[in-house]
């Protein structure tokens, strides 16, 4: 599934296209290669209540909905369960409960699938019931749909994201210059100019932005529309993705030429996403290790 807004920024008759080869099945997804598993970051075992994903200290992922607007080949979710995320507020009620009971909790991330593919309504209603619980101040939402469906930034959106006593942060996820259109630019504008600060996540991807100029053309892209390139994730060694797959060691190198080139705030940390680690390892202090399997 891609939306026609995201259709529009492929160049037709190019089977080499970044943003085509993001969303365009291929063969090399049947492959089975060592060391590549359904559930690489053992999300199913953090997983505190239908929805509720406990990895991290003091945030808790909600996931508040089971689709997204389009289906990235290289998702970490792509064999997730979301049969079993809640569907509505009434599902959600053992969620928001253990949300209630964890005073160590300060923020909660609404996660998916992607969050705004519910309406404004439902969002509002679960938002009025995650400020109700005192101990939180802050809401993030990790979403997709201002980036692939850019109209999706509209006057109801805003209207919730302004009017809640939390604290609002928008992490989304670009991984090629090309997506950031010029509608797109103005909904993640928008945003920000409603005091919404917003952070990019890309995945580094093999035939997409595996090298500095894009990425160097991609983070500048960014921050003259000020979303801080946040996050660079190395991908997680999910089954059907190994053809996205970049080396560590070749990523640590694209990071050092972006400093070379960047101003600092313009230079994303390099990250992996490791089981049972209390935080993203960033690559950049831990180094690559050269037995990994990835
Ligand atoms: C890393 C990550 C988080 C947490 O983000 P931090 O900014 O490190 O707190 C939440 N959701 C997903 C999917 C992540 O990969
Ligand atoms: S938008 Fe994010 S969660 Fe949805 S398919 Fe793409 S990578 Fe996966």
């Amino acid at each position: 599934m891609v939306p026609r807004e995201y259709l529009a920024r492929i160049r037709p008759g190019d089977p080499d296209d970044p943003l085509l080869r993001q969303v365009l099945p291929l063969d090399a997804e049947g492959r089975i290669v060592a060391g590549y598993g359904p559930d690489p970051l053992g999300e199913r075992a953090a997983t505190a209540a239908p929805g509720l994903v406990r990895k991290y200290a003091t945030r808790a992922l909600l996931l508040a909905a089971p689709v997204c607007a389009v289906n990235c080949r290289y998702c970490f979710r792509r064999h997730f369960p979301y049969a079993e995320v809640p569907r509505g507020l009434t599902a959600m009620e053992p969620a928001l409960e253990e949300l209630r009971a964890d005073p160590t909790l300060d923020e909660v991330i609404l996660s998916g699938g992607d969050p705004l593919v519910l309406p404004d309504e439902t969002l509002a209603r679960l938002v009025a019931r995650l400020e109700s619980i005192p101990h939180l101040t802050r809401l993030r939402i990790h979403t997709r749909l201002p980036v692939v469906i850019p109209s999706r930034v509209d006057d109801a959106l805003l209207g919730w994201l302004r009017g809640t006593r939390l604290t609002t942060l928008v992490v989304v996820h670009v991984n090629h210059p090309n997506e950031l259109d010029t509608s797109c630019r103005a909904a993640l504008r928008r945003l920000v100019q409603n005091g919404v600060p917003v952070l990019n996540q890309a995945v580094l991807l093999r035939g997409v932005n595996d090298d500095a100029d894009t990425l160097a053309a991609l983070c500048r892209a960014l921050v003259d529309i000020s979303v801080i390139p946040y996050y660079l994730h190395a991908l997680d060694p999910v089954s059907g993705t190994a053809h996205f797959a970049v080396s560590d060691k070749e990523g640590l190198a694209l990071v050092d030429e972006l400093r070379r080139r960047l101003p600092g705030y313009a230079v994303p940390r390099f990250v992996r996403e490791v089981e049972g680690e209390p935080s993203k390892v960033d690559l950049g202090t831990h180094g690559w290790q050269e037995a990994a399997p990835w």
